[in-house]
């Protein structure tokens, strides 16, 4: 069955499909957030939260609820389920199709999908995630001051975030796996010149080991001897990547390398209605702020182009 009753859909009810959503349900647009899992993204994987604006300690569920909550009352509604495609359809509506097997015909979609930091899917990396182990500096750096710290990977992010992250440790270890980084020449420069940076070569991390409070130590591993050692550590930072959710979306898009997906500054993509918020978007850093800094443009630029979009046909009704 398709539904066809909503001016805009947000997929994906992290930060910045929430956002969106309340303000087009402000809007008194007919707004439908889907979200596959709890809505509240990667807030429900974030213990505390000291740098949204207003909130100076508060934790990442309790956020999320406060999200929710505040695009329901705005009159956003919301479905639990997992969006397979987004494509759109000559007429110029989308297809939002859905694993439960429903189908929704909108005017404009907001990607909101999120993406996913890769992991090493090393023994105790699950267990101790937001208890010493992170993918985020700039979220989770001052957690860890005057301590010894790891960052795993070699490339442009891990590089810059263990510069980052020597404002507030004493210690900072880059592990990686081969015996040169592959960051660009300046970054490495300035890391190379950080006295509080040790680069650690051709090592993987094999384990992660703690006591009840976090992470302790690591069990490291040589890439070409297979031999094992400890290091000592009270949190290990990974950056290795990060997979944007952006292969809903059915037909050529503009998109970077990484599959980041490129927009203009009202928050659209390639495709005329279809727009992009959050970490799924290129763009310099990935916070809440900027998330729902980027869902606050795409939400009142979908009120524009609706309104523009009943103008252009209320012309061609008028010239016939
Ligand atoms: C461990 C961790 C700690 C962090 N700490 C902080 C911090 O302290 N401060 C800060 O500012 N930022 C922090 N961040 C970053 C911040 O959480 C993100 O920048 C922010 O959540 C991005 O919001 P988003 O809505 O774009 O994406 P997400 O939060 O990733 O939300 C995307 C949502 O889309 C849903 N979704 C994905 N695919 C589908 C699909 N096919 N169908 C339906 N739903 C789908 C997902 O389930 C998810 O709920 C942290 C990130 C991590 C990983």
């Amino acid at each position: 069955m398709t539904e066809t009753n909503y001016d805009v859909v947000s997929v994906g009810g992290g930060p910045a499909g929430l956002c969106a959503a309340m303000y087009s349900g402000r809007g008194m647009l007919k707004t439908l957030v889907i979200e596959r899992g709890l809505t509240g993204g990667e807030l429900l994987n974030t213990d505390v939260i000291e740098d949204y604006p207003g909130f100076e300690s508060v934790k990442g569920p309790e956020l999320a609820q406060k999200m929710t909550d505040h695009a329901l009352k705005f009159g956003a509604e919301l479905v639990t389920d997992t969006v397979k495609s987004i494509e759109k359809r000559e007429d110029g509506d989308f297809d939002i199709e859905t694993e439960l097997g429903k189908t929704y015909r909108a005017p404009t979609v907001i990607l909101t999908a999120g993406g996913t930091p890769r992991k090493l899917d090393v023994p105790g990396e699950k267990e101790y995630a937001g208890r010493g182990v992170s993918y985020c500096a700039v979220c989770d750096g001052a957690f860890f001051k005057g301590e010894v710290l790891a960052v795993v990977g070699g490339g442009d992010a891990a590089v810059e975030e263990a510069d980052y992250l020597t404002r507030y440790a004493e210690k900072v270890y880059i592990i990686h796996r081969r015996d040169e980084l592959r960051a660009s020449q300046i970054i490495q420069k300035r890391a190379f010149a950080n006295p509080k940076i040790e680069v650690i070569w051709n090592k993987v991390v094999a384990e992660v080991h703690g006591e009840p409070k976090g992470v302790a130590h690591l069990t490291r591993e040589d890439t070409q001897t297979g031999d094992t050692s400890r290091l000592d550590v009270g949190g290990v930072f990974i950056f290795i990547g990060f997979t944007p959710n952006s292969g809903l979306v059915k037909g050529h898009y503009e998109h970077d390398a990484g599959g980041y997906i490129i927009t203009d500054s009202n928050m659209m993509t390639s495709i005329s209605g279809l727009f992009a918020a959050g970490d799924l978007r290129v763009q310099l850093v990935r916070q809440i702020t900027t998330a729902v800094g980027d869902a606050t443009t795409a939400a009142i630029a979908v009120e524009k182009y609706l309104a523009e979009k009943r103008d252009k046909e209320l012309e061609a009704v008028a010239s016939t």
